[in-house]
């Protein structure tokens, strides 16, 4: 395996004895589940020069996306200071000079950072109708929103229906796909933004959550 993904397992596993930011299991386990999990999305990205990660966490997808694709600039968003602390410390441990920590929440920080990325990403963001408003305004157009979903998919996208209308997000394909050693049917909801977005969103800190469109 490239050895700066490696080296990001180490990292990883000492930051998250600290944050706790996943359940880790053995490195085994963490490489299916986190690593190749990540690298899933790799295919969408071909064409992307500028590429967010909405809810980072810990760094996953992001870290790992921009590890394997050096040419492509990233930026990592997360909420949380800590988390984002840990990720820039990542970051330069690894010495990536395609990343770009940035803390703050979607609600805002997407009325500021406005249609300026080909692909936005969110994994265990929130719910699809939830994450749909929290991505789009980051999205430029004519660029790609992915999430990845697991079984479940097919209720999220039912419920969805109005949110896609109001953010101009077409499904474009739905990547269905395995873990080894794991039964679970996961997919990378693709969707194409059509359209620039109203300027009313995303509505203000939490509304998005508390009341999904
Ligand atoms: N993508 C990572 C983390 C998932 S947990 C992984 O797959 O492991 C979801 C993350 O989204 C949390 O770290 C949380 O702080 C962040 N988050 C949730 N709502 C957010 C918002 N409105 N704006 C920015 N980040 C948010």
């Amino acid at each position: 395996m490239n050895k700066k993904i490696e080296q990001f397992i180490d990292l990883f596993e000492a930051e998250n004895h600290k944050l706790n930011l996943c359940k880790f299991g053995d490195r085994k386990d963490f490489i299916s589940r986190h690593i190749m999990d990540s690298l899933e999305s790799s295919q969408f990205l071909a064409k992307a020069k500028k590429v967010l990660d909405l809810g980072t966490g810990g760094g996953l997808p992001g870290l790992v996306l921009a590890i394997s694709h050096p040419k492509t600039e990233f930026t990592l968003m997360d909420s949380i200071g800590k988390k984002c602390v840990s990720v820039e410390r990542m970051t330069k441990e690894l010495k990536l000079t395609n990343v770009k920590v940035i803390c703050g929440r979607a609600e805002e920080l997407a009325h500021d950072i406005r249609e300026k990325f080909d692909v936005v990403i969110a994994r265990a963001l929130a719910p699809l109708p939830t994450l749909l408003e929290l991505a789009s305004g980051f999205v430029r157009r004519g660029g790609l929103l992915i999430a990845y979903k697991g079984p479940n998919y097919q209720e999220e996208l039912t419920s969805s229906k109005h949110a896609m209308l109001e953010m101009n997000l077409l499904l474009d394909k739905i990547h269905q796909y395995k873990l080894p050693d794991d039964e679970v049917r996961r997919v990378l909801m693709v969707f194409n933004k059509n359209k620039t977005l109203d300027s009313k969103y995303p509505r203000q800190n939490g509304l998005p959550k508390k009341r999904p469109l």
